[in-house]
């Protein structure tokens, strides 16, 4: 059964874990649930009243997609949403933005109707007016998944093998291994070369090259160093947790035709 040990990075937005007793196929899979259909909110569509800055709309609603929004877990996809797509409370979060020059205009200056849907980085820029230039306007978040555009996306994702290093000690150059590592992974003890470090090595064999096989760098068959960096819309936890969900659910709805 896969299991998840030794949590190496623990941060509120970055957890490095390992996985134990999976194959690429699983890890992978988790990877790319991850990343693009574990939903979450983002702006989408955008009604300006007002815009005479110097960013055309579609370059201003560009911007305005892109900006990381907490995602309140009451609202639902628009596709399973009571409303049929319409739009309506459950599904859509309204933002505005009413703002006049001469002034930096930065993600805090908008308005969230639902302060559980709102700017995570408030410092981030949006565009700069000048004396006597305006915006005015109406922002729609709603759910989406990474797969159908990046702004959707919670995080990146990415895996290795758990590291395997074997040292013949008859063969093995300490000082080129020493020199050509540059994860900082082995360190010298009784003049032999010792790994000091495992889990800073990316299997990236340039220890193996330069020695002529005298270290030999393969990972573990069925474990993984997995990590989930956040956006910030979920803590890495949920998004592990709902990927996992998304996997099991689409198992069951394979049908035989
Ligand atoms: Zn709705």
């Amino acid at each position: 059964m896969v299991k998840i040990s030794n949590i190496l990075v623990d941060e509120d937005l970055e957890k490095t874990f390992v996985i134990e007793d999976a194959n690429s196929a699983f890890v992978n899979e988790i990877k790319r649930a991850a990343a693009s259909q574990v939903p979450v909110m983002a702006i989408e569509d955008i009604f300006f009243i007002d815009n005479s800055s110097a960013l055309y709309d579609e370059i201003l609603a560009q911007r305005l997609g892109l900006i990381p929004l907490t995602t309140g877990k009451e609202y639902k996809l628009k596709e399973t949403c009571k409303c049929k797509g319409k739009g309506c409370a459950l599904c859509r979060a309204k933002l505005t933005l009413k703002v006049k020059g001469p002034k930096m205009v930065y993600a805090s200056d908008l308005e969230a109707k639902d302060p559980k849907v709102k700017p995570i980085y408030p410092e981030m820029l949006i565009v700069e007016l000048l004396e006597g230039q305006e915006i005015e306007l109406e922002a729609h978040a709603i759910l989406g998944i990474g797969e159908e555009h990046a702004k959707w996306s919670p995080c990146l994702a990415y895996y290795q093998k758990y590291p395997k290093i074997t040292i013949d000690q008859k063969k093995v150059s300490v000082k080129v291994a020493l020199e050509h590592c540059p994860k900082d992974v082995f360190e010298v003890e009784n003049k032999k070369l010792k790994v000091k470090n495992l889990l800073n090595c990316n299997l990236c064999k340039s220890c193996e090259d330069r020695t002529n096989g005298a270290i030999k760098i393969s990972g573990e068959a069925s474990k993984y160093i997995f990590t989930i960096e956040s956006w910030g819309q979920l803590p890495p936890q949920d998004i592990l947790k709902q990927s996992v969900k998304i996997i099991n659910s689409k198992i069951k709805d394979a049908k035989l035709k």
